[in-house]
């Protein structure tokens, strides 16, 4: 506007100013929930070709005291700018090895890989690997069942020190997909550089697989080349059983959606598991 120096309260925004303190008041509350244990995790089964659950995601809840169960997409997005997704992140880490132990304990149960989605900000931290080395010794967990999800927006950081961090968790075994595949702006040459162990089918891409073609030209283009680069390729999203077949034939054989179960409670999650053995 022409006269912006004038008169700042000319630009004094209701709206703009209700979201401000709806935010502030969203930060207090999520530091509260910390506070007292209102955040768990749930389990999304990861099932191979032959319909085995061989892992699973586990999925952050806040579990809210007026709102009932909350799902990450509303609180994330504030988590990330207040800086509380490190609080979260590294409670999810650490509950997540805990799990792990707890599983590995039950001596029925095929071992599992947990997968944890990490956030940029949380991986960018200078201390991160060494502090999930920590968190792996002091809870005992196998490293080898832990798998981190990691997105592409971590590349517009210095990639040489994100492939120094990657590469000294991996020399202990922990895994790393690349989550939501496709949707951000990763080079194909840092791809190849990347020490990872999987890429991950963005569900935008797998929503529609049967009926857009771009989708389906984009899904089977991943999973070409993942193949080429050795790569696990699992998909999320998958709501249907045409869905799957689709997937399975063009050479996608993991696959993680509402097809096969929801995210669930570790209770819930337990009883799947027992159900299929
Ligand atoms: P994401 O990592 O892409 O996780 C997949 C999301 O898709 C989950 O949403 C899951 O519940 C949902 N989903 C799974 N199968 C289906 C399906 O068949 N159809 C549809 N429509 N959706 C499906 P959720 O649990 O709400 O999590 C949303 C996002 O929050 C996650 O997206 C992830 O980016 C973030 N998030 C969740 N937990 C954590 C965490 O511990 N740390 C960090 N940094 N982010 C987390
Ligand atoms: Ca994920
Ligand atoms: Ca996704
Ligand atoms: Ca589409």
């Amino acid at each position: 506007a022409k006269n912006a120096g004038r008169n700042g309260l000319r630009f004094f925004d209701p709206l703009m100013q209700a979201a401000v303190s709806q935010r502030a008041e969203l930060e207090a509350d999520i530091r509260q929930g910390i506070l007292y244990g209102q955040f768990l995790l749930y389990y999304q089964p990861q099932v191979n070709a032959q319909g085995r659950v061989f892992g699973a995601e586990a999925l952050l809840r806040w579990l809210h005291p007026v709102r009932g169960l909350v799902s990450p997409g509303s609180f994330i997005p504030v988590a990330e700018e207040s800086g509380q997704i490190l609080t979260l992140g590294s409670w999810a880490l650490e509950t997540a090895c805990a799990q792990l132990v707890e599983w590995a304990k039950a001596p029925h149960t095929e071992p599992l890989v947990l997968a944890v989605n990490v956030s940029s900000r949380q991986f960018r931290q200078q201390d991160f690997a060494d502090h999930i080395l920590a968190m792996l010794d002091y809870t005992g967990a196998n490293p080898r069942r832990l798998k981190l999800e990691l997105t592409e927006s971590l590349l517009v950081d210095n990639v040489d020190d994100v492939i120094a961090k990657m590469t000294s968790l991996r020399a202990r075994g922990v895994g790393f997909s690349l989550d939501d595949f496709g949707t951000g702006y990763s080079s194909l040459s840092y791809l190849k550089r990347l020490p990872l162990d999987q890429l991950k089918i963005d569900q935008s891409f797998v929503q529609d697989v049967l009926t857009d073609p771009n989708d389906a030209a984009i899904a089977r283009t991943i999973v070409a080349l993942g193949n080429s680069l050795g790569l696990a390729v699992i998909a999320e999203g998958v709501e249907t059983a045409a869905q799957r077949d689709f997937l399975a034939q063009n050479g996608c054989s993991a696959y993680q959606g509402y097809y096969f179960s929801r995210p669930l409670p570790v209770d819930v999650f337990e009883a799947y598991l027992s159900a299929q053995a």
